[in-house]
């Protein structure tokens, strides 16, 4: 498809330059020629009042009359050549400028559909999971109570799950797409903390962990609520990959713009996973195995783009088995 559009754009360019280019070639032709003509008259009534000389006139006006219709072709033909070449030229450029327009929209859409792709696959999982338990009880002629609502609670969780997963899939497309600036305003990055470590106090409580705070009153300009959510994501992803009784320690200080810091004692990301843990849906192979740490790898996919929306920069440093740290840089 986008070949076609290639080629249809350049033809486009070309019949917009040919235009022009021949229509400038008529006004040049026709100004050129009328000079010319102007001259030959001349000559010719020049010609008309001179004595008969050694060449007959009637031969010396039939040479004028050549020369001139010489001198008419070789501006015509020049005016072809110089034609052809632009045309030529315009066919090469417009092509190459076509597929230098195109490619951002090529590229916007390879990823959309890659985007589709990846979320009905993340959906179809627990949709199936949902849709066998529902089958496989309805099969059975009798079902107890106690049965009942296992499996209701069963599929609440699923049903849970997925709006998570829907809920996170608008936020990252709205994330996705272009942002107002305008709704920037003066964040204090030690209340939203402050905040969001209450968020997510509760589960932290549950793991026994204890969350350390360092924080430096600084603000940034910024969306609130996406700074929130940022923080809650790091905090959040602390928690569920911490063992119990572990600590979280939360340090915000200044420096060029400000620091944001988030480190665990958790199970640790291996390097060769570090590069792709921003990627949307990557989990990492020791967060897959374990049950407990329910998710869809979306979380540090929305991070990112909240950190890129606010120019900064987001980056993990990691050991298997002791702990993370990720740090976010905020201009201020
Ligand atoms: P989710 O946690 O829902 O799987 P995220 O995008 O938040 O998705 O994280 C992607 C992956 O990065 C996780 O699956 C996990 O493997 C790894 N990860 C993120 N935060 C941590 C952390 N603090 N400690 C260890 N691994 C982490």
């Amino acid at each position: 498809m986008f070949n076609i559009t290639r080629i249809k754009l350049t033809l486009w360019y070309v019949a917009i330059v040919a235009v022009v280019s021949f229509g400038f070639s008529a006004i040049i032709y026709t100004g050129v020629i009328s000079e010319i003509e102007t001259s030959f008259r001349q000559a010719e009534s020049r010609l008309q009042q001179m004595s008969p000389g050694p060449i007959p006139r009637r031969v010396a006006l039939q040479i004028l009359k050549e020369d001139f219709e010489k001198a008419k072709n070789s501006v015509l033909y020049r005016l072809m050549v110089i034609n052809g070449v632009i045309i030529g030229a315009s066919g090469v450029a417009g092509y190459i400028l076509a597929g230098k327009t195109l490619r951002p929209i090529e590229q916007m859409l390879i990823e959309q559909k890659r985007f589709v792709a990846d979320a009905s696959h993340e959906l179809k999982t627990p949709l199936t999971a949902l849709r066998t338990e529902l089958e496989v009880a309805l099969k059975r002629k009798k079902i107890n109570t106690k049965e009942a609502t296992g499996l209701l609670k069963s599929n609440l969780e699923e049903v849970i799950n997925l709006q998570k997963l829907s809920e996170d899939l608008l936020r990252l497309t709205r994330y996705t797409q272009s942002f107002e600036r305008s709704s920037f305003e003066e964040v204090d990055l030690e209340i939203t903390m402050n905040e969001s470590v209450k968020k997510v106090a509760p589960m932290a409580k549950l793991k026994r962990i204890k969350i350390v705070k360092d924080i430096k009153k600084i603000r940034v300009r910024g969306n609130k609520g996406m700074l929130a959510e940022l923080m809650v994501i790091l905090l959040d992803n602390a928690v569920k990959y911490s063992p119990k009784k572990s600590t979280i320690t939360v340090k915000i200080h200044g420096g060029r713009g400000a620091v944001i810091q988030v480190s665990d004692q958790g199970i640790g990301i291996h390097p060769k996973e570090l590069s792709s843990l921003f990627e949307r849906f990557y989990r990492a192979d020791s967060s897959r195995s374990k049950n407990e740490t329910s998710g869809y790898g979306l979380g540090l996919a929305i991070a990112k783009q909240i950190v890129d929306k606010h120019s900064g920069d987001i980056s993990v440093s990691s050991k298997p088995g002791l702990g993370s740290t990720f740090k976010v840089t905020l201009p201020s």
